[in-house]
């Protein structure tokens, strides 16, 4: 029987985390699994070399950024392996380069695209706890890359694939995936299991407890994943297809904060405008989300949509050169915004739900300055001063935690 098992930062953020994370490893070694472990960087790590990265040049070229930020995940693999040798286990620590976990070369946000099995298997062989670098890849010209913010998710799974395991497990510092944020709405449950498609939206649309590209590839190599804490031993939570399972008619909300809007202001009423701007966007690597266009007057129209946060400057460049082709008279924006989403496949079949979610934001005085709906989602956004007020007021609107 083969495990993976995943552990976030927090998990590892300190000398006791660490050997807690080894004893509970042991365990599962010593019952006869075969064991490999994924870790994050210990604690804040990412965030602390991407300030000391801003420090020396604040427009870093991404490569140099990963080759920073792959070092993170090595530190907390090497310390591990001491951990679990300390403890007369014997465990090997191998980066992406030493498993060859290939990726796509795009800097900051590579994907991967085939994991080799050679090495580890060679490793689990010999009866060692093997430990792997998440959050990383190596791309064809032999450089190390990153998967994204909060990868190592997507680590685990790949291996979990690519190596057929029985399990495979993300350990956290809450106790499995919940109706909200439990750190933002007290009244937040805890979920036995979510489906894949619900749980990929929660992950999409902002709840970082897990990647959404992890969600995505057990959804495809159709691995179960199990997310639970590794302070305690309680169940969590089982992410799977959900056939037969009862479809709640709200799963749960999300909340994004890395989100900003733009309009394109006093733009022709014809027809090609719209698909110029997008256009223009997408050639540049540009996401949008939310798109609201107003009613045409006097020949000219708005255009607002939705970015993430951290693409806004971009966007606007690239909209304030192309302004005159694409008939902008002036482009705004505010990054002062936050989307709020509830999710459930239920949804699909029952009417009201968009009205019952306004309901909630009206009760609580929240404004809504967009929406957008799926067949199992719908979202709208607010100022980001409001977020958690609207995200406990939809939440508890729904009666998500009974
Ligand atoms: P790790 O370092 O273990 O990968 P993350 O910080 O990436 O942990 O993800 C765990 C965090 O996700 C939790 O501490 C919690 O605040 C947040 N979170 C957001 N939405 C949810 C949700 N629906 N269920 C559980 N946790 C959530
Ligand atoms: N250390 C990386 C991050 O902070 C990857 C991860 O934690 O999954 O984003
Ligand atoms: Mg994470």
């Amino acid at each position: 029987m083969l495990i993976v098992k995943k552990f976030g930062g927090s998990s590892v953020a300190n000398k006791e985390r660490i050997f807690n994370v080894a004893r509970r490893c042991i365990e599962e070694y010593r019952s006869g699994k075969d064991v490999v472990v994924v870790l994050s960087a210990m604690g804040d790590t990412t965030d602390e070399l991407i300030a000391m990265a801003e420090d020396i040049n604040p427009r870093a070229k991404k490569r140099e950024m990963d080759m920073l930020l792959t070092t993170g995940e090595q530190v907390s693999a090497a310390l591990m392996a001491m951990a679990m040798q300390a403890l007369d286990v014997p465990a090997v620590s191998l980066n992406a380069f030493q498993v060859m976990m290939h990726s796509t070369s795009r800097y900051g946000n590579a994907r991967f695209k085939r994991v080799e099995t050679e090495r580890i298997l060679h490793e689990l062989d010999s009866r060692k706890i093997v430990i792997v670098t998440g959050f990383q890849g190596v791309n064809k010209y032999d450089d190390v890359t990153t998967l994204g913010r909060g990868g190592s998710d997507t680590t685990a799974v790949a291996l979990a694939a690519a190596l057929h395991a029985d399990r495979c497990e993300i350990y956290t510092d809450v106790d499995g995936v919940f109706t909200a944020d439990p750190r933002v709405v007290k009244n937040a449950r805890k979920l036995d299991e979510v489906t894949y498609d619900e749980m990929l939206e929660l992950a999409s649309l902002g709840a970082k407890v897990l990647h959404n590209r992890s969600v995505e590839m057990a959804k495809k190599y159709n691995v179960e994943l199990v997310v639970r804490s590794s302070l305690n031993y309680s169940e969590g939570t089982v992410v799977r297809e959900g056939a037969d399972m009862e479809k709640l008619l709200v799963t749960g909300v999300a909340a994004d904060k890395n989100t900003a809007r733009i309009s394109a202001i006093g733009v022709l009423d014809k027809p090609g405008i719209a698909f110029n701007i997008f256009d223009t966007l997408a050639k540049n690597n540009i996401n949008v989300d939310i798109i609201l266009q107003s009613v045409g007057r006097e020949g000219t129209k708005d255009i607002s949509f939705t970015v993430a946060g951290d693409d806004m400057e971009h966007a606007i460049e690239i909209l304030e050169k192309n302004k005159k082709r694409l008939t902008i008279k002036e482009v705004s924006c505010n990054p002062n915004v936050a989307k709020l989403s509830v999710v459930g496949a239920g949804m699909m079949s029952n009417p009201g739900v968009a009205a019952k979610m306004f309901e909630a934001l009206y009760n609580s005085r929240v404004n809504i300055n967009m929406i957008s709906t799926s067949e199992i989602r719908i979202t709208v956004l607010v100022d980001e001063k409001d977020i958690d007020k609207a995200m406990n007021a939809v939440h508890d609107g729904f009666a998500m935690g009974e």
